[in-house]
Parts: C-alpha cells; sequence; structure tokens
C-alpha cells in the first residue's frame, strides 16, 4: 500500500506525535526518551526489514535488443515488389533457406524451392561451393554456372550477404552473349578459311608456273593462268562481301529515312544484271508494276539486296528457264519477288539459308563464284528496313524469294 519511504516517514511521524503527547502529559522525561529511541530503532529495523523495490523501467531501454526483432530488408513489402519488377532471377534467403523467390526465380526453377536450402534450389558444384561459404567475402564475385541448367547454357550467379545470415542471389543468363560470341569467332574462323583456300590455289598454280621455269606450253599456262584469276575474283569477291556485310551490320539500328524509289532501284539492277558476264543474262523477265514505289531507304543497299536475289536466282535456276522478278504493291506495302525453275531447296535447309556461310551444296555454290553471304547480307539489309523476307522453295520446281517492304509515307 506504502512505498519503502513513505512508511519510514510514517513511523516517525507517529513516534514523534507519541513522544509530544507524553511530554504534554506530563510523562517522565526519560522514560519519553527512552520510547522515542526505541519507536525510532523500530521503524529503522522494519525499513531495512521491507523488500526493496524494483525501479520503474525507463522507456528508453524498455527490453534488452537482443530480444528486438530484427528488421529484415527480405521482410519490406517494397522489396518485394522491387523483386517480382526484376526481370532476372532473384531469390532472398535465410540462414540458407529459400524465403522468397521473384516471378524469374519461380520460372527458372520452380515454386517448390521457397522452403528448400538453396544449395538444392541452385544445383550446381560452382553455386554449392559459394553459398556454403559463410559471411561475406567474396560476396562481389560473380560465379560462373557453366551447362546451368541446361547442358550448353550459363549463368552467372552473385550473392549480397545482409545482416544476420540473410542473403540475395541474383542469377543472370548469359547464354545468348555466349552464342553471340561464339558466333563472332566463327565468323572469322569460316571467314579466313574462305580466304585461305582460293589463296592457297592461287600460290600452287603461281610456284608450279615457276617451277616450270618457262618450259610449260602456251595452253597449260593458259589453263593455270586462267585458275589464279578465278580464285583472285573469289577473293575479291569475298573481300567485297565481307566488308558489305560489316558495313550493313553497323548501319543495323540506324533506320533510313530517305524516301527512294524502290522501282527504279530494281529496274536499275536487273538492266546490270543482264549487262553483266553473270551466266543467262537474257533469261532475266522484269514485270514491275508501273509508276514509283516509295520506301524509305539506302538505295545502295537496296540495290544491293535486289542484285544478290537476282543472282543467286540465275545461278541456281536451269539454263533456259525464266527469272521472273516481279515488283508491286501488296497492301500497305510493296513487295519484291524473284521465281527461278531451278532444282529448288529442301525444306529443312530454309531456315538456315540467311547464316552466314551457309550453303546447301559448297560444290556447287563455289562452282557458281558463291561466298556464301550473299543471303545473310539480304537479310540485314531486309531488317534495316522493316522488310519481310521469304523464301519458298519445292524440290526439282524452283524457288521464290520475296521480300515485303513498308511504302513511305506520303506527304
Ligand atoms: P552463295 O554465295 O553460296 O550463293 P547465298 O547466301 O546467296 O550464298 O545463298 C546460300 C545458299 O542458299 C546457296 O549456297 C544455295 O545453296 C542456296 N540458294 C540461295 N538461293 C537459291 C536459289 N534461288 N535456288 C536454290 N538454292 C539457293
Amino acid at each position: 500500500m506504502f512505498d519503502r519511504l513513505s512508511s519510514l516517514v510514517i513511523a516517525l511521524t507517529l513516534v514523534a506525535v507519541a513522544a509530544i503527547f507524553a511530554a504534554l502529559a506530563g510523562g517522565n522525561p526519560l522514560v519519553i526518551a527512552i520510547l522515542t529511541l526505541a519507536g525510532v530503532a523500530a521503524a529503522a529495523v522494519v525499513h531495512a526489514a521491507l523488500p526493496s523495490e524494483l525501479p520503474e523501467p525507463r522507456a528508453d531501454t524498455a527490453a534488452p535488443a537482443a530480444e528486438t526483432p530484427r528488421p529484415s530488408l527480405l521482410r519490406h513489402p517494397d522489396f518485394f515488389r522491387w523483386a517480382d519488377q526484376e526481370k532476372e532471377p532473384l531469390i532472398g534467403t535465410a540462414d540458407n533457406i529459400v524465403t522468397i523467390a521473384n516471378d524469374a526465380a519461380v520460372r527458372l526453377l520452380g515454386r517448390h524451392i521457397v522452403g528448400a536450402d538453396i544449395r538444392t534450389a541452385v544445383r550446381h558444384p560452382a553455386a554449392t561451393e559459394a553459398l556454403s561459404q559463410t559471411g561475406g567475402e567474396g560476396a562481389a564475385d560473380l560465379i560462373s554456372l557453366v551447362d546451368f541448367p541446361r547442358p550448353g547454357q550459363r549463368w552467372t550467379m552473385r550473392i549480397a550477404a545482409l545482416s544476420g545470415g540473410d542473403r540475395i542471389i541474383f542469377l543472370s543468363d548469359r547464354s545468348a552473349l555466349d552464342a553471340a560470341d561464339r558466333m563472332r569467332s566463327d565468323f572469322v574462323a569460316n571467314a579466313s578459311h574462305e580466304l585461305r583456300t582460293p589463296l592457297a590455289a592461287i600460290l600452287g598454280y603461281v610456284e608450279t608456273l615457276q617451277d616450270m621455269n618457262g618450259d610449260a606450253d602456251q595452253e597449260t599456262r593458259h589453263r593455270f593462268l586462267s585458275i589464279i584469276e578465278r580464285e583472285a575474283r573469289r577473293m575479291q569477291q569475298l573481300v567485297i562481301d565481307l566488308l558489305s556485310i560489316s558495313r550493313v551490320e553497323a548501319d543495323r539500328f540506324r533506320r533510313p529515312t530517305t524516301p527512294v524509289d524502290l522501282a527504279a532501284i530494281v529496274r536499275t539492277t536487273v538492266t546490270q544484271l543482264r549487262d553483266s558476264e553473270e551466266a543467262r543474262p537474257h533469261d532475266v523477265v522484269a514485270r514491275i508494276d508501273d509508276g514509283p514505289q516509295h520506301v524509305l531507304g539506302d538505295a545502295a543497299q537496296l540495290g544491293q539486296l535486289a542484285h544478290n536475289i537476282i543472282s543467286n536466282a540465275m545461278k541456281y535456276g536451269r539454263p533456259g528457264t525464266p527469272v521472273t522478278v516481279k515488283l508491286g504493291r501488296d497492301g500497305a506495302r510493296v513487295r519484291l519477288a524473284v521465281r527461278d525453275e531451278g532444282d529448288g531447296i529442301a525444306p529443312e535447309h530454309l531456315p538456315r539459308l540467311t547464316e552466314r556461310f551457309y550453303r546447301v551444296d559448297e560444290a556447287r555454290s563455289r562452282s557458281v563464284g558463291g561466298t556464301g553471304l550473299g543471303l545473310a547480307i539480304v537479310k540485314h539489309i531486309s531488317e534495316r528496313h522493316q522488310g519481310q523476307l521469304d523464301i519458298a522453295s519445292e524440290l526439282g520446281k524452283g524457288t521464290t524469294v520475296s521480300v515485303a517492304f513498308p511504302l513511305a509515307p506520303e506527304d
């Protein structure tokens, strides 16, 4: 009821009041003094015997710090929101147990990973080794996961260590970048191989002529020199095509803005090819709609596209059969379609024809002076002009290659 200090004050007050009354009543002063001292002593003993109270807790030390639930980034609602907006897989773990996985991570590894040990969720020896390390050492390192999650693919993993055993695991797909790197190095290797073959022939025939030391008869010399010239021209064409493809690739993201007349460009190309030394120049039949057909384009590149498609039809069509070049409106587009009556192409080759150096029949391509780059150049030019390229072919009947371009807007 009373606290310890108040009880002592009350007891002492009562002793003092009793002593005053005793004195007023004429009591013996010695007896009064002894009783007063006894009262004070009794109050002091009782005060010492009372249990001491716990001090009132102070607001700022309400509970020891260790017992406060630790605020975690992984449990913050904004973290969930951000994680799900991330395009690449992101996983949150607490003491190696997956507590959250964003949509991309669920798509990659499955919903069952939530609640599982991260080392079983990301099954890869390099990932297991990195995830088994405690603490934040090496956190910034990119860990390469080769053949993950399937053979031939490659992902990288990065671990961000938070406080108290929480971690965020970032996964990133490198397969497409690796494929682009591979394509680049394959391209250099293929181009070197293509150049080396005619070069070896040229050097071989030159050395033979030198060894003959003027003993070769006229006919032999003429034959050797013709081969040297043919191989040198092949190299020249290859260098021209390599330069074209690198120029077209460099322009890839620059949309042409100048209206050009595709009908005039195709007419000029047909005339050039009819006047050229290509085989069967007189088989080309042009059916070009009257009037201009404006597209936003690069005239030189569109001329090259038409040249490559028409010259392929001339090379691979059967001699004596027509190569038909049609150009006309197709809805809001203008379509160039080139048809030949050749051996045609088997369906399994069609998707690969626009790859660099891909040929259906290598010997035949070489015999007609092909470089294997013509249709790759066509594809790039078509893409830059927002064109749609189609190759349709029937074995034994022939091939039609067509490209449809959006018409330039009329002013
Ligand atoms: P190439 O210089 O070898 O002609 P291209 O890139 O122009 O290279 O064509 C790739 C391959 O596609 C050719 O080697 C050929 O096998 C095939 N091809 C292209 N056009 C035709 C066609 N009109 N008819 C049949 N095959 C063709």
